[in-house]
């Protein structure tokens, strides 16, 4: 598949005013350049999507699930083209790569099924001489700002749902791995999508020219993920005119392995949550809470697991962890590790900085106390710091110890138990007995500084949907 590198401005691909590379962070090799959008490209891009907008709300749900259906279609007959653009501009091993774009396919498959079923309703007064009509309409232009973690899967996630609805977008994807998201839009040209319905732009640095689209009267949408101080930045610039606003936010989460465990399995499961995409997620679990029975055994046979993994470029064969996205990202992991150590951490394997060229940093596994420092922060990368607790109290506790809210991972032998503590965890999904549960047809979104709304699911429609009441007098 040759790469695409320019900008996608009106159903027509456009250079910008320079252009930037973007590197391979397993050995730093330029794979491509791509094209740069100032304040005309980017106010092109808008200008474009608010023309868009009146046809395409107007067009029959039918016809936009049709659209989608037919790029998943052709995402899946890609998928390994695909996964190598992933996987390049990402660094993250192949298998890793492959799986993303599986599930950043079926965004587009289920949203192609859900929006022929949005709903309205028709009530009655309780006075029982009017009538109420709720029906919902779309947004109207929408900004959606994607991170670098899951290049495929974000971009889908915010575009399925976006245009299903009805809504034009402008997609901004991070600098550092646009070319997927480049990929993707050209399948959906493909696969028929109008000219003007969705639009990407590649500004940097990012701040300015999203700032000029949110403050541009004509976009009345934002769907951020990202990190938790861009989103706070964003929603105060959001704030200036009011718009809607979905933020999937950070999240630091907690990993409780009950007394009554399978260890075995609570193993196998960490593996997942902490090691999928390299420890690059929101869902990573990031806090590993072990009561203190079943500790010793549970962390010689996670650190084992751990020491075992093969770290390489992520298209060679059997590699299992690959590199971080860039130098920048990998040192942030290294900085954490060495205050973590400074402060009385435990390295139970890893935590040396590989020699050679590449982002990468090895697979760590920490014994650290409670209030170690490394706990206050989402390390994106391939370490687990474990602490020990007495009581599922005391585990409960500690998991709600932060402002972060996304996921949470529970294991215990009793189903009742697991539930009862994760009711009492304050986080916005729990994965009980499991280390993953990132579904297309599940609402995934988080609490606390993690975020606002939910993308994904019946209810990610509803971030590009508003609701209309119409009053009638009968
Ligand atoms: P980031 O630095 O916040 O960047 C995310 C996006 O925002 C990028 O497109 C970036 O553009 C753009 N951006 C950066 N600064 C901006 C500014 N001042 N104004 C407007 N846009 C700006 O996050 P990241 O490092 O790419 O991604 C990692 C973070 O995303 C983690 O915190 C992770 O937990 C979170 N995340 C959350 C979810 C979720 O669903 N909750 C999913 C995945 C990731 P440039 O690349 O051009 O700088």
């Amino acid at each position: 598949m040759a790469l695409k590198t320019d900008l996608y401005i009106d159903g027509k691909w456009v250079k910008g005013s320079k252009t930037v590379p973007v590197r391979d962070p397993s050995d730093d090799s330029v794979i491509a350049e791509i094209q740069v959008a100032t304040e005309k490209e980017c106010d092109a891009a808008v200008d474009a999507a608010y023309r868009a907008f009146p046809e395409w709300a107007k067009t029959a749900p039918r016809f936009r699930a049709e659209i989608l259906r037919k790029a998943f279609e052709i995402m899946i007959a890609e998928a390994d083209s695909l996964a190598e653009i992933v996987s390049r501009e990402n660094g993250k091993v192949l298998s890793d790569a492959k799986g993303e774009i599986l599930y950043a396919a079926e965004f587009f498959r289920w949203f192609s099924e859900e929006i022929v079923r949005v709903q309205g309703d028709f009530r009655k007064s309780p006075s029982g001489d009017k009538r109420i009509v709720v029906t919902h309409q779309p947004i109207g232009v929408s900004l959606l700002i994607t991170p670098w973690n899951f290049p495929a899967g974000m971009a889908t996630r915010k575009i399925g749902p976006a245009i299903g609805a009805g809504c034009t977008v402008i997609l901004k994807p991070a600098i550092e791995t646009p070319l997927t998201a480049l990929a993707i839009v050209e399948i959906l040209e493909r696969a028929g999508l109008p000219k003007g319905v969705v639009n990407v732009v590649m500004p940097t640095p990012a701040g300015p020219m999203v700032s000029r689209m949110l403050h541009d009267p004509r976009v009345m949408n934002l769907s951020f993920t990202g990190s938790t101080e861009v989103g706070r930045v964003l929603l105060k610039e959001a704030s200036d005119r009011v718009i809607r606003c979905s933020m999937e936010l950070g999240g630091n989460a907690p990993f409780v392995v009950l007394d009554d465990a399978n260890v075995d399995e609570a193993v196998k499961g960490l593996m997942i949550a902490k090691m999928r995409n390299g420890g690059a997620a929101c869902t990573a679990a990031n806090r590993i809470y072990v009561a203190k029975k079943i500790a010793s055994e549970f962390t010689t046979k996670f650190a084992k697991a751990m020491s075992e993994l093969r770290m390489a470029p992520g298209r060679e064969p059997g590699a299992q962890l690959g590199a971080s996205v860039s130098k920048k990202e990998r040192d942030k992991i290294a900085d954490l590790v060495s205050a973590s150590v400074k402060g009385g951490a435990k390295v139970e394997t890893g935590g040396v900085l590989p020699e050679g060229p590449g982002a990468f940093y090895p697979p760590t596994v920490l014994s650290v106390a409670k209030d170690n420092e490394i706990l206050k922060h989402e390390v994106f990368g391939p370490v687990a710091p474990i602490v020990t607790f007495d009581s599922d109290e005391e585990a409960i506790k500690l998991a709600n110890d932060s402002d972060f809210g996304l996921i949470s991972y529970v294991y215990s032998g009793e189903l009742g138990r697991a539930i009862r503590v994760s009711e009492a965890i304050d986080s916005g999904m729990v994965a009980i007995n499991r280390g993953v549960i990132s579904d297309p047809a599940a609402p995934f979104g988080g609490n606390k500084q993690s975020g606002l709304g939910r993308e994904g699911g019946f209810d990610g429609i509803h971030e590009f949907l508003q609701t209309k009441y119409i009053g009638v007098e009968i």
